[in-house]
């Protein structure tokens, strides 16, 4: 359950008030918001003031770090879990460290013969198993758009998926859902994708590429494109979409599409 009793949320609430304008700032800023509803504007918007105060944001030198950017963040992790219930889906990790920009990590990959290589990747995000998120500056800032790339919500991703153990792309499904239908409807999409990297490695797919690296990259990516491409990935992967649509318990798609059928001009991907 929710660490805080109701009583030290609403003291936190009241304490740590978001100044409207700043709120409309953050609206502004992040437009794969747009379409909530008030209701939900409310949620997302105690649920940034919870989630700051519960996390500890350690900006390295190079990050600036007031307000408005720590609720800039704050939102786009809070919005996965918009209608997930007061559950502490973000447990197990307390500090998200900023990096001011991509860092190289060490690698490390056994290939098919058994060899061991190790390298240098360059990263603009981790998720450390019952450790700290690193996230690269800029990729949060390049986040917030129906563009298809939100760093926040795949290193979130991630974290969801340790819940329940090692991330392997299948976070803990709800009572409504069915592992076998998660499992099935994920591994022909990552399996379709794979052939058709394998094929060209250069293939325009649908989706970022990068979601074939590993069924846990699938879901992260996925998670992405769900949240900020959700008519990309419908498209390309209809029951992925589904599957992710009963996991979030939220319609993306349904609300960039009423956006669009109320404004003909409202810019999902430019
Ligand atoms: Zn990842």
């Amino acid at each position: 359950m929710w660490s805080l009793s109701a009583w030290r949320r609403q003291r936190t609430l009241t304490r740590h008030p978001i100044a409207d304008d700043m709120w409309q700032r953050v609206r502004h800023h992040l437009s794969f918001l747009d379409g909530l509803s008030a209701a939900e504007d409310q949620w997302l918007r105690e649920a940034c003031v919870l989630f700051l105060q519960d996390k500890h944001l350690t900006a390295l030198p190079g990050v600036e770090l007031h307000q408005e950017q720590r609720l800039l963040l704050a939102a786009q992790a809070q919005l996965p879990l918009l209608h997930l219930g007061d559950l502490n889906w973000y447990q197990g990790f307390h500090e998200i460290i900023l990096y001011p920009d991509d860092f190289l990590s060490p690698q490390r990959h056994r290939d098919a013969s058994g060899v061991e290589h190790e390298w240098d990747g360059e990263h603009s995000g981790e998720a450390w198993p019952q450790g700290p998120i690193i996230l690269a500056w800029p990729g949060v800032m390049a986040s917030g758009g129906w563009e298809g790339y939100n760093l926040v919500i795949h290193e979130l991703a991630h974290k969801l998926d340790m819940l329940n153990g090692d991330a392997n792309g299948l976070p803990p499904l709800h009572a409504d859902m069915r592992v076998s239908d998660w499992a099935k409807v994920m591994q022909e999409a990552y399996d379709d994708l794979d052939r058709q990297l394998d094929r060209n490695p250069d293939a325009q797919t649908a989706i970022d590429p990068y979601a074939a690296e590993n069924p846990a990259e699938f879901f992260a990516v996925t998670s992405e494109y769900f949240f900020s491409a959700p008519d990309l990935l419908h498209e390309a992967y209809p029951q992925v979409y589904e599957q992710l649509k009963l996991f979030y318990r939220q319609d993306p798609l349904a609300r960039l599409r009423q956006l669009l059928a109320e404004n003909p001009v409202y810019q999902a991907h430019d």
